[in-house]
């Protein structure tokens, strides 16, 4: 008992499923709209209870990650939350086609995006990848564009691509032939599955050939896919708050963190949006410690998941394996 609260106290902290838009400060915002913000503007109301609310709050982010200036500031102000909950390996993800409404091109985007996260790693000491979104409502024509300029980075700060936006309305057949693209370009992928659509997105998703799948809980009481996903090693980043705020499950008692880990999912614990969720690695550990059944062992557990899962490179995955006290394998 005493080893794992030991190995929980120096374990490596990891956030794999963060938005870059959904986790701006306060201070972000107001330093680049030369305003007082409230947080009410930015962080959904603590009894929010639907998608539409939640997406309601993605509106003045968009606004705010506009320019290349902005983007770059964006890209550091998340390093600097990051090393205020004690990270030590984060993956952001943002749509660079999404930041381009005024003018700027993609290529630009994801620069400046890059730029300012290394400035983050350099000032706080923080390893990161970034994680590029095509985005479901996007054109096929705009999202394959955006993923071959975002391929040319790959290795350089892009560590993968994924696939957001509202699951509900294009499922993920829609999407089969821009990842079979994806994985003959040789870049990984993770897939939102399983959020708030169902548990064939998942299925499809693995077929397609994501390794990791964003949320999944979809597929809670589906036991051939939960056999599919653990046979083939695939990463599940689950997001407690974020969830139980956008309704994809009722309410914490009712998360199948517990149901997962018990199958012998890889599962990992993320933050989502950390400013429109109001929330934390910190705190969504202990969300999941108090409500969703889940102990110390298996808190440790879900990080060593996570730097097996990570799309870091081997230097990164071994120092960080070294934290769990020089172990090299799961
Ligand atoms: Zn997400």
């Amino acid at each position: 008992m005493e080893i794992i609260q030991e190995q929980k106290n120096f374990m490596p902290r990891l956030d794999l499923h963060c938005h870059l838009d959904g986790s701006l400060s306060r201070t972000f915002f107001e330093e680049i709209l030369g305003r007082r913000v409230e947080m009410e503007e930015l962080q959904v109301a603590p009894d929010c209870r639907n998608l539409a609310e939640y997406l309601a709050k993605f509106s003045l982010p968009f606004q705010g990650i506009q320019t290349a200036r902005d983007l770059r500031y964006a890209g550091y102000d998340f390093m600097r939350s990051a090393k205020a909950d004690a990270l030590d390996y984060v993956e952001v993800r943002f749509a660079p086609v999404s930041c381009c409404m005024q003018g700027l091109d993609v290529r630009t985007a994801i620069e400046s995006v890059l730029n300012g996260v290394k400035r983050g790693r350099e000032e706080f000491g923080i390893d990161f990848g970034v994680i590029v979104c095509a985005m479901r409502g996007h054109s096929e024509e705009d999202n394959l564009a955006m993923l071959r300029t975002a391929r040319e980075f790959l290795g350089a700060g892009v560590c993968a691509a994924d696939l957001a936006g509202d699951e509900a309305s294009w499922p993920m057949r829609g999407f089969r032939e821009l990842f079979g693209e994806v994985k003959r370009m040789g870049m990984p992928f993770t897939l939102h599955a399983g959020e708030c659509g169902s548990v064939e997105n998942i299925a499809e998703a693995v077929d397609c050939g994501a390794v990791r799948i964003g949320h999944g809980v979809a597929m809670s009481g589906h036991e051939d896919v939960m056999r599919l996903c653990r046979d083939r090693h695939i990463g599940i980043e689950m997001c407690p708050t974020s969830n139980v705020q956008t309704r994809a499950v009722p309410g914490f008692d009712r998360y199948p963190m517990r149901e997962f880990l018990d199958v012998g999912l890889l599962v990992t614990v993320n933050t989502d949006n950390r400013t429109i969720s109001g929330t934390t690695l910190e705190k969504e550990i202990r969300v999941a410690q108090e409500q969703c059944g889940v102990s110390d062992e298996d808190i440790v557990q879900m990080m060593r998941n996570a730097v097996e899962i990570s799309f870091a490179p081997d230097e990164v995955k071994h120092r960080l394996w070294k934290r769990f006290g020089g172990r090299t394998t799961a």
